[in-house]
């Protein structure tokens, strides 16, 4: 979606739209590569589960550091196999952000388990882990810690928690491909690992997939059968799963992309310096503030302000697209209205939902589109 400005307004006639992602950006750059790639499996006639799974799954999984990756469907379906994998279902509750992406509750409710959620850190958009031993019950089996916006969530901390009481952590990278936690890789192993590859993340096909990234052996076999009817040899089904296998296309493409991923998100880093160089000291607005010892991913550059709407305008009219992540907090949707709630609620995932505002982002963000942007936020902050 692009917004224009209105012809009436004279200061934004003269100036450049600027798009919040562009998606296709990555195609043209590598396009030669990438139709090469595409016209190899058309011509295999060799379509799901093929070659170009098997060489991702190594690619990936040695791109994260860890022993084993299985390609699935969508980062939603990875979540929810790596849970299923673990035998979390019915019964048992599992802690999850209050402040997220209403796939990292879905993920969790598919299994049939509950999802318990926990507020964000002050100062942070991911779990406060000093918040999780709380809502620890005898039925919960695991932690579901977010690395949202591209920031890693507190892992050493969450880890002591669940090592306390024998929980489980799975994590949802969908937005942190390449991020770092204290210089060790997201998706490093210990970790069970849930990223996406849907278009608009870092590391994006050209359609739904996903991962489970994992050194776990028995359980990378169990995701390898879930995703597949349950079966390792046609016809036999171990386990109740289901069809949640990723393409060879997609595979295809992903591999071509894969080694390009640092330089992309170095070019990301790169545009949330420039923005928090530029917009330090900015009145109406708070910038993120990842802890020093991470590297984020950047999937999204957010900022709070509690005059967002009008902020939001104020930019739509200079040409400037942003996008809101996420306007309704999950225990607000009608999807999970009857959740029980915490004594208090949940009000710094409400208060969020009111004031976050993603600014556009990308690789292929031009410096001078960075640079209107700031322009744009200052004039408005007067
Ligand atoms: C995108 C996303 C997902 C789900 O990934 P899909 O591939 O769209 O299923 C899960 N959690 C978070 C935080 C996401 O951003």
């Amino acid at each position: 979606m692009t917004l224009v400005a209105s012809s009436a307004d004279a200061l934004s006639a003269t100036t450049p739209t600027v798009p919040f992602l562009d998606v296709g950006a990555a195609y043209h750059e590598l396009r030669d590569e990438i139709d090469a790639a595409c016209r190899r499996v058309l011509a295999s006639g060799w379509y799901l589960l093929g070659p170009e799974i098997e060489a991702f799954e190594a690619e990936f999984a040695a791109y994260c550091g860890s022993g084993y990756c299985v390609a699935v469907n969508s980062g939603c379906d990875a979540l929810e196999l790596a849970l299923r994998g673990l035998g979390i279902g019915p019964g048992d509750e599992v802690v999850v952000p209050s402040h997220t992406f209403v796939a990292s509750w879905l993920a969790v409710t598919a299994t049939g388990a509950t999802p318990v959620p926990v507020e964000p850190d002050a100062h942070r958009p991911t779990i406060a882990a000093e918040l999780v031993e709380a809502a620890i019950t005898p039925r919960t089996r695991a932690i579901l810690p977010v690395h949202l916006y591209g920031e890693p969530a507190d892992l050493d901390a969450l880890h002591d928690v669940a090592d306390r009481h024998g929980l489980h952590v799975v994590e949802d990278a969908a937005q942190a491909v390449g991020a770092r936690y204290r210089g060790r890789r997201i998706g490093a192993a210990p970790g069970v690992v849930a990223f996406s590859f849907y278009p608009g993340k870092n590391l994006g096909a050209f359609g739904d997939g996903g991962a489970v990234v994992t050194d776990d052996p028995q359980l990378a076999a169990r995701v390898r059968l879930l995703r597949n009817y349950g079966s390792a040899r046609k016809y036999e089904h171990e386990m109740q799963g289901r069809n949640s296998r990723l393409d060879e296309i997609q595979a295809a493409v992903l591999r071509v992309k894969l080694p390009h991923l640092d330089r992309w998100n170095r070019r990301r880093a790169a545009v949330a310096q420039r923005y928090l160089t530029g917009l330090a000291g900015c009145p109406g607005i708070r910038l993120p503030q990842p802890p020093r010892d991470t590297d984020p991913a950047w999937h999204l550059f957010v900022v709070r302000a509690a005059r967002r709407e009008d902020l939001r305008r104020h930019l739509a009219r200079a040409g400037i697209d942003t996008l809101v992540h996420y306007p309704v907090p999950v225990h607000r949707s009608g999807a999970y209205a009857s959740t029980p709630l915490p004594p208090g609620g949940l009000p710094r995932a409400e208060r969020l939902a009111d004031e976050v505002l993603s600014l556009p982002i990308g690789p292929h963000l031009g410096t001078a589109h960075v640079d209107r942007v700031i322009e744009v936020v200052r004039a408005w902050a007067g």
